[in-house]
């Protein structure tokens, strides 16, 4: 049994990013990750602009400001302004370009205008207020995002701003699963007799479409050697696979021999709970295509955990993104626990489901009653887990160390 640390700087360290990438529009980008960086061409925003509707102004033109001065130009959003006349005031809409000349923007709030169209102002206008300047956004020439960053909405936005249509990202990665077990049934018909619904297959498929991945599944493979080798053999196109349960020394768990007949097993049982059965290994593949192999336990809520903590950081690093975008570890949060632990694993560190509450002493992490490796509602009941090391106990009020779910995925 290898610590979790360890089997990470082990195996993580082998992720390298997959060959091809795809140009695609922005408006397909979302999800993908980016594989070159995103430089700017243009200031954004690109001229000094009014931040207010209102009037621009030359400040040292308004020693007597209060009786009034001439409008010269109109100037709406989307025009090209005329240099300022000395003298004189612009009207002004938020987001037009500021004229040469002036040097500030009065807001319409403050201003009176006399039937002769003269403009006079009630507040003395300061050099610089309600302008926008170019480039305070993004300036010419600046890094707007780095390759491994996944194209979000907000950075699909930041594409758009500096004029960018297409970029060119990671080719998606295809990930191939299937789940073990002779007593599971797919959703859709009434359960037979010593069945269980297949749900893991579910939770991987979303978990991977939410990494924006192509997920190839064979579904239900009976606990049966061979179909469990054919089963793998069948997904070595892909650049990973993923295989849910039977991954014990049970005579019903073929998991461990069927990578060791059509692949290589690397590593086998880390010490966590939930989840110590992880193969990590190949399936063999054509020349040139290397496919790895994740065999994680069949129970739900280790399978879950197995996959964020392990699997998917791998996953992401072959997508292009870096070890530090992925390493979940540097977003551990300090909290206090609301729950006493007294009977620790001494061998294994935990995983321990808690929901994550703000009471006066701070972020308080309460314990989810039912610790079971089995009971999915866990992981919709609660926020996220503490990472409790081998032997650690807990007393209330103790610092652990928390997680959030959003945070293990992001
Ligand atoms: P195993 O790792 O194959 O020994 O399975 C451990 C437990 O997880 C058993 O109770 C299985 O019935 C359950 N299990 C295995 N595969 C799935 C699945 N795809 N969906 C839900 N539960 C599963
Ligand atoms: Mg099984």
């Amino acid at each position: 049994m290898i610590a979790l640390d360890d089997l990470i700087a082990q195996i993580w360290p082998l992720a390298k990013p997959v060959d091809g990438t795809d140009t695609v529009a922005i408006a397909h980008a979302h999800g993908r990750v980016l594989c070159v960086d995103l430089v700017s061409a243009l200031n954004v925003p690109q001229h000094d602009n009014s931040g207010m509707d209102g009037y621009a102004v030359r400040c040292s033109d308004l020693t007597d400001w209060p009786a009034g001065m001439p409008v010269s130009q109109r100037i709406p959003a989307g025009a090209s302004p005329q240099a300022l006349q000395p003298g004189t005031v612009a009207r002004i809409f938020t987001g037009a370009p500021i004229p040469a000349g002036a040097d500030a923007v009065v807001m319409q709030e403050d201003v009176r205008v006399s039937e002769d169209g003269q403009v006079a102002f009630g507040v003395e206008p300061q050099p610089g207020q309600f302008i926008r300047r170019a480039g305070e956004d993004i300036a010419q020439g600046q890094i707007v995002l780095r390759a491994g960053a996944i194209m979000d909405a907000v950075r699909v936005g930041l594409a758009a701003s500096i004029g960018v249509a297409q970029v060119q990202v990671r080719r998606r990665l295809r990930v191939g699963v299937l789940v073990t077990g002779s007593e599971l049934q797919n959703p859709g018909e009434p359960l037979g007799p010593g069945k269980i619904y297949n749900s893991n297959e579910f939770v991987w498929v979303g978990l991977l479409k939410s990494m924006g991945c192509e997920v190839e599944s064979v579904g239900i493979v009976p606990d049966n050697l061979q179909a469990t080798c054919d089963a793998f053999s069948a997904l070595a196109h892909c650049d990973a696979v993923i295989s849910s349960g039977g991954v014990s020394v049970g005579e019903e768990d073929h998991v461990k021999p069927a990578i060791e007949r059509v692949g290589r097993l690397q590593s086998w049982k880390v010490a966590m709970k939930p989840g110590k059965p992880v193969a990590i290994g190949q399936i063999d593949a054509a020349v040139g295509h290397v496919c790895w192999f994740f065999g994680l336990p069949g129970n739900p809520v280790s399978s879950a955990l197995a996959f964020q903590v392990l699997v998917k950081p791998f996953l992401a690093m072959l997508q292009g993104r870096t070890l530090a975008q992925v390493d979940w570890r540097q977003r551990i949060q300090r909290v206090r626990a609301q729950f006493e632990w007294s009977k620790p694993d001494t061998r294994r560190e935990e995983f321990v489901r808690v929901t994550l509450c703000h009471g006066e002493g701070g972020s308080e992490a309460i314990l989810f009653g039912n610790q079971s490796s089995g009971v999915l509602t866990s992981l919709d009941q609660s926020t996220g887990v503490v990472r409790l090391s081998a032997g650690q106990r807990v007393a209330p009020g103790d610092w652990v160390n928390y997680i959030s779910y959003q945070d293990l995925m992001a």
